[in-house]
């Protein structure tokens, strides 16, 4: 499989290229030239198959050439090892053709355990195949850095700097993220939002400063993080539909790219009728999908902390495919949303992109009733980004003859104490320690700052 860039100017790399990358040459994401496509009886014909056999299944095309089939297979096995559920992305009901697919089963309890557990493998895999030593970066709200930590741990060539914002992590997960080996991780606060780690990151990444490490994205920036969360889509809808029947997806905007994953399966030929973009206040991706106005605002923190951001990297991405992927019409509206912090697409792209998608903005209060709704009709405790999903999919349905499944990615667990409080969890509350060490932040605009701490994190190793 080729791999090209959506800015069109970086020529064609193959997977392990875009395994080992942060960005494209030219600023732009790696986007594989072609999407496999597959007929219903195709994809029919894996209903069967267990969860490893499908994801090689969907996976394998990608990979292309670069692996031999026997040590893909084993690393994919691998991957799902620590995870605490039989079925990895097991259904639960929650009313009538309503479901909660389940994607917190992994070792850190979130949806990008998927990614990170099989990106880790792959990085060492191709590592040593390379001079020099790897540095995996990327900005946090909480879960995406706790899924590289723990999957990384092992991974001895790579070193990791996290960033997050100074007050945007949850107590429990900054607590997590402590928790971290400091010979291995450099977590660095910023004294500003996601956005601002996110920007910080990728301007970094357009000026790598240190010439002897290899930069590589943790977040699904990096295309192993969407090829990872292509595959639940295959699951559930085989579980669902066989693979013929249409099904619906409703998405917690945590990031577009579960979003874009969906999209790219659909595109694989696997029957989705809808995908509902589902945001809690912080609605910039909503405006887009309503409005084709897609512009970044300061995020407000909700009790679905993991959605509280505006800027969405995986929306380049999906742009390039709704632009039939002209590369330049891309870097023209990415570098005037760089500039401006607004974007719209063409009318005839935005018109392509409602064929599939719709969306809806949940309120707090909203949020919580849901919470509150689920509970009393199902008996399950279900967390607050589950619960803008569950509602929003009632909300946008388009057919009540399509199953609607939302996507679960974070385990109600860490929402313990929002949950006692409404009264809908079962068990006790742990407390928390506060970590040990408080620092102050990054300021926003402070690059030279940032490169000076990874210079020290990428040397703090014999
Ligand atoms: C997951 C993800 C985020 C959000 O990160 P969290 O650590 O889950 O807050 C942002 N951008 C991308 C590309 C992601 O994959």
């Amino acid at each position: 499989m080729d791999y090209v860039s959506t800015r069109g100017a970086a020529g064609v790399a193959d997977f392990r290229r875009v395994v080992l990358s942060g960005l494209a040459d030219d600023g732009g994401l790696f986007v594989p030239q072609a999407v496999p496509q597959y007929t219903p009886e195709q994809i029919g014909s894996w209903s069967w198959l267990p969860f490893d056999e499908l994801v090689w299944r969907v996976v394998s095309p990608y990979v292309g050439g670069a692996m031999d089939e026997a040590a893909f297979r084993a690393l994919l096995s691998d991957s799902y090892r620590d995870f605490d559920h039989r079925a990895i992305t097991p259904l639960r009901q929650i009313g009538h053709n309503e479901w909660i697919l389940e994607l917190f089963h992994g070792p850190t309890q979130s949806s990008k355990d998927f990614a990170a557990q099989l990106q880790a493998r792959l990085v060492a895999h191709f590592l040593p195949q390379q001079q020099g030593r790897a540095l995996v970066i990327g900005a946090t709200n909480g879960e995406s850095g706790l899924a590289a930590i723990e999957a990384f741990a092992d991974c001895a060539n790579a070193q990791l700097a996290v960033l997050y914002p100074e007050q945007g992590v949850p107590p429990a997960q900054l607590a997590a993220l402590h928790q971290a080996n400091p010979q291995q991780v450099a977590l660095i606060p910023v004294a500003g939002s996601f956005d601002d780690c996110q920007t910080l990151v990728s301007r970094l990444l357009r000026q790598w400063p240190l010439a002897e490490v290899t930069p590589i994205c943790f977040n699904s920036t990096n295309w192993v993080g969407v090829l990872a969360q292509i595959v639940y889509y295959f699951h559930a809808a085989l579980q669902l539909g066989g693979g013929t029947r249409p099904v619906a997806f409703s998405v917690p905007a945590a990031s577009f790219a579960e979003i874009y994953a969906g999209y790219i399966a659909q595109k694989m030929g696997l029957p989705i009728n809808q995908v509902i973009v589902s945001t809690n206040s912080n609605d910039a991706l909503h405006h887009f999908i309503q409005r084709n106005r897609y512009s970044t605002r300061q995020s407000s923190r909700t009790s679905s902390p993991a959605m509280d951001f505006s800027l969405y990297s995986n929306l380049e991405r999906f742009i390039w495919e709704l632009y039939d992927h002209d590369g330049h019409a891309v870097r023209a509206l990415m570098e005037h949303f760089e500039a401006c912090g607004e974007l719209s697409i063409g009318n005839q792209q935005w018109l392509r992109a409602r064929v599939l998608f719709d969306s809806h903005a949940v309120e707090e209060l909203q949020i919580r009733e849901e919470v509150l709704r689920l509970f009393a009709e199902t008996g399950a405790a279900v967390d607050p980004h589950t619960a803008v999903g569950a509602l929003s999919g009632r909300i946008q349905r388009r057919s009540l003859g399509a199953p609607m499944v939302t996507l679960g990615q974070i385990a109600p667990s860490k929402s313990a104490g929002l949950l006692a409080e409404l009264g809908v969890w079962p068990g006790p509350v742990a407390a928390l320690a506060e970590p040990d060490e408080v620092r102050t932040g990054l300021q926003t605009g402070d690059l030279a700052s940032l490169i000076q701490a990874l210079r020290q994190a990428t040397q703090a190793r014999p």
